[in-house]
């Protein structure tokens, strides 16, 4: 869904399951959080559903969520795969489940299979966060859960505050007002809500998504308890790698990830950020001599929530970087990948 949903953290990154076999999980992997001041271990387990609903439908521009999803999963299967990833996850205290759709699509998830997650969190006393889009968000649904559970967190993707933003260059099927809509509810219930912020959609310069990002970071903070900000990383299949292919689209400078992070200091929010694929071709990138740098600043700044800006080194390529937020959108129609053209580089 969206975020991780794009910017979600990458769909099995680790210890991924090739097979798509509908027995076992994608992916279940720990990671570091800093939860309520301190820095715990989260479990994650990625679990193979029928996917996406949008995705049938064309699906964003960016996600490419999709293939690890597989038509006819049922309700047994899901509880198959959660029983068997779960087990090395028993003494987190905060766990991730993502389906690379909705968790509140019974038409994905079914409640008797949600449930059963639900009670699994409430008797280790785990906060529960699932992702979901926003059209699945209703009282009577949030009331079921809310009832199992109590510590529950509800990821939605956001992406964009700019409705434009989010009917041309995302195709999210969703407004502005939707989402602001499902975010109260959430809160109604009484859960906590993350929200994802997406970093550089396809067709805008890289002047024009670093204002967007920050635009929707600030609508985000309205209703949220975490905001995740997730620098598009170039997911195969999907719209914005056929246009990465001719050179038609970057993904985001982490000159740009770092502004956007810088602008949040004075939001009392938690904000979190880990670059897909940071550093190569497809993800956030800068020169490639400063990368390894900025990322480590930004793994710190995410994990200690520091409110101070974020560090960063001295690199001839940040004034490529202004040049580009000043020019791009004059000498181009749209935006162009100039720096990988003229180099020739492929992935
Ligand atoms: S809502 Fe969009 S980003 Fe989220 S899983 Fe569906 S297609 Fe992917
Ligand atoms: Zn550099």
């Amino acid at each position: 869904m969206g975020g991780r949903d794009s910017g979600e953290p990458a769909l099995g990154r680790r210890g991924r399951d090739k097979s798509k076999s509908t027995r076992t999980a994608v992916s279940a992997w720990r990671e570091r959080e800093n939860v309520d001041g301190a820095a715990i271990d989260v479990g994650v387990i990625v679990l193979r559903s029928s996917g996406c609903a949008h995705s049938r439908d064309g699906g964003c521009s960016m996600c490419g969520y999709n293939v690890e999803s597989r038509e006819g999963v049922a309700g047994h299967d899901l509880e198959e795969q959660f029983l068997k990833a779960a087990p090395p996850l028993e003494d987190v205290r905060f766990l991730k489940i993502y389906t690379s759709g909705s968790f509140l699509d019974e038409r994905e998830i079914p409640s008797c299979f949600r449930e059963k997650v639900l009670k699994w969190c409430a008797e280790r006393h785990a906060r529960l966060l699932v992702e979901t889009r926003a059209e699945f968000v209703s009282e009577e649904a949030m009331t079921a859960i809310a009832g199992i559970h109590d510590d529950l967190e509800v990821a939605i993707g956001l992406e964009s505050a700019n409705d434009k933003v989010l009917k041309y260059a995302i195709n999210k099927n969703m407004t502005v007002k939707d989402f602001d809509r499902a975010a109260a509810t959430v809160k109604k219930a009484g859960a906590a809500l993350r929200s994802y912020v997406l970093l550089k959609p396809p067709f805008l310069t890289e002047a024009e998504a670093l204002e967007d990002a920050i635009a929707t970071t600030k609508h985000a903070a309205l209703q949220s308890d975490t905001i995740s900000i997730n620098p598009v990383n170039v997911q195969r299949g999907t719209t914005v790698e056929s246009l990465w292919r001719n050179w038609a689209y970057r993904p985001p400078w982490l000159w740009s990830v770092v502004e956007v992070l810088n602008s949040c200091t004075s939001l009392e929010r938690k904000i979190v950020c880990e670059p897909t694929g940071g550093g190569k071709a497809r993800g956030a990138h800068n020169c490639g001599q400063c990368d390894g740098d900025i990322l480590q600043s930004i793994r710190e700044h995410t994990i200690s929530q520091n409110r101070t800006s974020i560090k960063i080194p001295e690199c001839g390529c940040r004034e490529i970087w202004e040049s580009v937020m000043e020019l791009e959108g004059l000498v181009a129609d749209g935006t162009v990948d100039l720096q990988r053209m003229f180099r020739n580089r492929g992935d």
